[in-house]
C-alpha cells in the first residue's frame, strides 16, 4: 500500500514539474550534446501502438500510445538522420553516415497494430523503421503468452491471494495479493518468473495462472492480434525492412545446437521465402542472450542482431550486439527526459519489457 501511495505521489509531482522544466529548456540543453554526436547510433525500441491507455492498463513498458508516437516521431525527423536498420548499419560501420546523427526505428514481434497503426502514422511522418517478426504460428497466429497471461490478470475475478507455490513456480512460495491496485505487480512478476522457465513448462503456467485468477480468453483491447502472413507482406510491400525475432519467442539461452541454430536459421528462411528478399537482421526474443547465443548468429551470417541492453552504439559495437533505447510511453517533456538520460549513458543495465 505504501509503494502505491508513493507511486501516485510521484506521478502528482511529475505532472506539475514535468512541464515547468520542458518550459524552461532544460531538457533541450541536456539533448543538446548527445544530439551533435555523429560518432553515435540510435535504435529505438516499440512494440505495441495503442490508441487508448486501456490497451495496456499496467503499463507493461510494451506500448505507446499512438498520439504520442507520433509527437515522437516529428520530434526524431527533425533532428536525425533516420534509416532503416540494415541500411543504417551499412553506412555507420562503412564510415559514410552523413553530417547528421543517425538513428534507427526497430519493432519487435510482429503486433497487427504495426500493420494498421504504426505503419500509417511512419507514412505520414515520412520515417522509414524496422520490424523484427516471430514467424511461429504466422498461418493462424494466436496472442502471445506475456499478452494471454496480461489479459488473464486483467480479466480475473479471483479476490484472494495468489502464492508461487500454487502456481508451479520454483522457488519460495511467495503470495501476492489480488486487489486491483496490485495486479500490475503481480502481472510484472508473474511474467518475470515465467521467463526463467524451460520452455515446455510455458504453456502449461500460463493455463494453470489463468485457472487459478479465473480470467477469460474473450477478445479485449489487453489481449492484441498478431499479424498473420499477409500482414507481414503487407507491411513490407509499405517499404518496411523486415528482420527475425526467432520462430518461437524463447529464452535463447536455455537453447543450444540445433535448436538454438534452427530459432535464428528457420526464422530467417521463412521470411525470406514469404518476401523474396534478403534477411539481414535478427532481435534477440525478450533481449535473453550469452555468448553462445550471440556467436550463433554471427556463425549464421546475419549481418546484425539487437538486444534490449539500453544505450547507444559507438563504431567499435558489435553488430551482434546493438544496443538499444526502449522508447517511453510519455508525454514529449517525460521522453526528452527520458532520451537525454539514455544517450548520455555510456552502459547501463537492461531496461527489460515483457518481451
Ligand atoms: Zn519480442
Amino acid at each position: 500500500m505504501i509503494r502505491l501511495i508513493e507511486r501516485e505521489l510521484k506521478r502528482a509531482v511529475k505532472a506539475v514539474l514535468s512541464p515547468a522544466i520542458e518550459a524552461a529548456g532544460v531538457n533541450d540543453r541536456a539533448l543538446s550534446g548527445p544530439l551533435a554526436d555523429t560518432g553515435r547510433w540510435t535504435i529505438l525500441t516499440y512494440h505495441r501502438i495503442i490508441e487508448h491507455d486501456d490497451a495496456d492498463p499496467y503499463r507493461s513498458g510494451m506500448s505507446v500510445r499512438a498520439d504520442r508516437f507520433r509527437a515522437q516521431l516529428e520530434y526524431i525527423a527533425s533532428r536525425f538522420d533516420v534509416r532503416p536498420v540494415h541500411e543504417a548499419a551499412a553506412l555507420f560501420y562503412g564510415g559514410r553516415a552523413g553530417p547528421k546523427p543517425l538513428l534507427s526505428i526497430s519493432f519487435d514481434d510482429g503486433y497487427l497494430d504495426n500493420l494498421e497503426l504504426a505503419a500509417p502514422i511512419l507514412s505520414s511522418v515520412g520515417l522509414p523503421a524496422s520490424f523484427y517478426i516471430t514467424v511461429g504460428g504466422l498461418d493462424a497466429p494466436v496472442p502471445f503468452w506475456w499478452d494471454r497471461l496480461i489479459h488473464a490478470v486483467r480479466t480475473g475475478t479471483r479476490r484472494e491471494p495468489i502464492g508461487a507455490t500454487e502456481l508451479g513456480l520454483p522457488g519460495p512460495d511467495h503470495r501476492w495479493s489480488t486487489a486491483p491496485l496490485a495486479r500490475g505487480d503481480l502481472m510484472r512478476a508473474l511474467v518475470a518468473a515465467i521467463w526463467q522457465l524451460p520452455e515446455a513448462e510455458v504453456e502449461p503456467t500460463v493455463a494453470r495462472i489463468r485457472a487459478a485468477l479465473g480470467g477469460d480468453d474473450a477478445p479485449g483491447p489487453t489481449l492484441p492480434p498478431r499479424m498473420d502472413r499477409n500482414g507481414v507482406r503487407a507491411l513490407h510491400a509499405l517499404g518496411f525492412e523486415i528482420g527475425a525475432h526467432a520462430v518461437n519467442h524463447v529464452n535463447l539461452c536455455l537453447r543450444d545446437g540445433d535448436a538454438l541454430r534452427s530459432e535464428f536459421a528457420d526464422s530467417r528462411s521463412e521470411l525470406e521465402a514469404m518476401l523474396g528478399v534478403p534477411v539481414p537482421g535478427f532481435a534477440y526474443p525478450g533481449g535473453r542472450l550469452d555468448a553462445p547465443v550471440v556467436e550463433c548468429a554471427r556463425a549464421l551470417g546475419f549481418a546484425y542482431s539487437l538486444t534490449t541492453e539500453s544505450g547507444q552504439n559507438d563504431r567499435d559495437a558489435d553488430p551482434m550486439r546493438l544496443r538499444r533505447i526502449g522508447a517511453p510511453d510519455a508525454p514529449m517533456a517525460d521522453f526528452k527526459r527520458a532520451f537525454a538520460r539514455a544517450l548520455a549513458r555510456e552502459a547501463a543495465p537492461a531496461a527489460r519489457s515483457a518481451a
